[in-house]
């Protein structure tokens, strides 16, 4: 098999690459490393069935896909997690996020067209927005500010998800919609602004931990070595075109609890400071993974715990 991963540099795409590997696939990895880096290929690049090419999916497929004959000759999937995705750094790159979601998107999907590759496109639970639903579950449409600060992410990854489901019906192509629930673990960057990595940092340095609002506010953590499995499993099934499917932990915790549990698993006491809740800040979310259950024979395996004891080690030793 021959993997094409967009966004290979960055904290998911890498951990796909070096799963890829594992699975003995041949794997291109596209980025133009405005929020990956290169040392996060490091194990992928000691691989010789491992390329990188350095480009801008936003840019027709053909300047990043230099042979399609690799793909044509045998079985090809696209994985296009090219995109900023914390809000942080969408809201700083948030026209870039919009092409490499919209534009970038068509161009993944002219790109399966000519290679008759299986794409799977990361989108995201922020499709869902602010959710009236709890637990989401892929039937619900989602609650979104259009024009708000996170829209730039939300629009232009709802708009992917469109066009990548249009596209199935209209070109034929076999296209997949995955929406990834909040994820975690290694290889997150230290300044992207998220609140694992954001409450790790603090703690192992024994400073505050900073809460927006009051913390009652929930998320879902997935432990990246379970998200990719289930990315894995929905790329290479036959038979789940067109599907969109959620992956992630089914676990919620609120703000706070992730704070006190961070500050126990670093051996620190719990202080805290007050920052003000951003704009459109889902209060809600987790994700319902009856469908990944059914269709994948996938759950997440790796305990809240487990998976903060390895994300501190990492800190602790970057
Ligand atoms: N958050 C926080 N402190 C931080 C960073 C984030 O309290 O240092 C909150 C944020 O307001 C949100 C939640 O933690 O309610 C998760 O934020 P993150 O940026 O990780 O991802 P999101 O789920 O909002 O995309």
């Amino acid at each position: 098999m021959i993997a094409y991963v967009t966004g290979a540099a960055g904290f998911v795409g890498s951990h796909l690459c070096d799963r890829l590997l594992r699975d003995g696939a041949d794997v291109v990895g596209i980025d133009n490393l405005a929020t990956g880096a290169v040392e996060n290929l490091r194990d992928a690049q000691a691989s010789s069935r491992f390329t990188f090419v350095q480009a801008d999916v936003s840019e027709p497929w053909e300047t990043w896909i230099a042979d399609l004959s690799a793909a044509l000759q045998r079985p090809a999937v696209m994985l296009h997690f090219a995109s900023p995705a914390s809000p942080v750094q969408y809201e700083r790159l948030a026209l870039q996020t919009m092409a490499v979601n919209a534009v970038g998107t068509m161009h993944a999907v002219a790109a399966a067209q000519a290679s008759g590759a299986t794409l799977l496109f990361a989108s995201t639970s922020e499709s869902y927005g602010d959710p009236h639903e709890h637990p989401q579950r892929e039937t619900y449409w989602g609650n979104v500010n259009p024009v708000g600060i996170r829209s730039c992410y939300d629009e232009s990854k709802r708009f992917g998800e469109a066009y990548v489901t249009t596209a199935v019906r209209k070109l034929g192509i076999d296209g997949r919609v995955v929406r990834i629930f909040n994820t975690y673990g290694p290889r997150m960057q230290a300044g992207d602004g998220r609140v694992i990595p954001n409450f790790c940092i603090s703690a192992l340095r024994g400073e505050p931990l900073t809460v927006y609002g009051d913390g009652s506010q929930t998320r879902s953590f997935c432990y990246v070595d379970d998200l990719v499995d289930g990315l894995v499993r929905f790329a290479t099934r036959s038979g789940l075109a067109g599907r969109v499917v959620n992956i992630g932990n089914d676990g919620e915790y609120t703000i706070r609890q992730l704070a006190e549990i961070t500050a126990r698993l670093a051996g620190t006491e719990l202080r805290l400071t007050r920052d003000a809740l951003p704009p459109d800040d889902p209060t809600r979310r987790k994700p319902d993974v009856t469908l990944a259950r059914e269709l994948l024979d996938w759950q997440p395996t790796t305990p809240l715990e487990t998976g903060l004891r390895r994300t501190l080690d990492y800190f602790r030793k970057g």
